[in-house]
């Protein structure tokens, strides 16, 4: 199977050459193509499968299209466990995105001044990538603006439980539209991840790696 198989948008595939990958690692493969028809996804992958891209790349697909809601908000929001995560997942959501016009990629994390958040989030955002804490400061006082969120990821679902994020991060998909794609990755799926799911995801397909 190759990227151009998948009909992402050419521009996110001439970002995926560009770093040189030539073939989809299978949680591509599998996830890329139920999240470009729009199902919810529960997946279990770990670190270093490729994993990120497995959602960062339909993300941008959704993001060549114009959002059908006019508002400055974010229109993806990446939820991770740790700081080190949310920046990994920039990264790449800024290495994908590079050939598509004004992609806008803002990570809102613990320990960082408020102020720069502030703005940061008073100002366009298409995708925002947050550890669930600092972000619910900020929902709390009224500065993030959810209308326009077409896709809500959490990633490493099964570190943000054993963190005791879990209750943040169901408050957070809550002032989400209810209309939303959710994607749910985790190590592992057990028993925990799967009641998280059936809250949060709708009729999600299950892909194990
Ligand atoms: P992740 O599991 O998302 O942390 O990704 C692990 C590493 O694999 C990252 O350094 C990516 O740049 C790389 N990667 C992701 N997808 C591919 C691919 N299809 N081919 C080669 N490398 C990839």
């Amino acid at each position: 199977m190759s990227f151009e198989s998948l009909n992402l948008h050419p521009s996110i595939i001439k970002a995926v050459q560009t770093s040189g990958y030539t073939t989809p690692t299978p949680i591509q493969q599998q996830a890329i193509p139920e999240l470009i028809a729009g199902h919810d996804v529960m997946a279990s992958a770990q670190t270093g499968t490729g994993k990120t891209a497995a959602f960062m790349l339909p993300a941008l697909h959704r993001l060549a299209s114009p959002a059908a809601v006019r508002s400055r908000g974010p229109r993806v929001l990446v939820l991770t466990p740790t700081r080190e995560l949310a920046l990994q997942v920039s990264e790449a959501a800024s290495k994908y995105g590079k050939f598509l016009p004004r992609t806008k990629v803002v990570s809102i994390l613990g320990g960082m001044p408020y102020p720069l958040q502030n703005k940061l989030l008073s100002q366009t955002v298409d995708i925002l990538v947050a550890t669930p804490g600092r972000l619910i400061d900020h929902i709390q006082r009224g500065r993030v603006d959810f209308s326009r969120l077409e896709m809500l990821v959490l990633d490493e679902a099964d570190r943000m439980l054993d963190m005791g994020f879990i209750h943040d991060v169901e408050q957070i998909a809550a002032s989400t539209p209810a209309d939303r794609q959710t994607i749910l990755f985790s190590a592992t799926l057990d028993s925990a991840i799967d009641k998280i799911a059936a809250r949060l995801l709708k009729s999600p397909k299950r892909i194990q790696i």
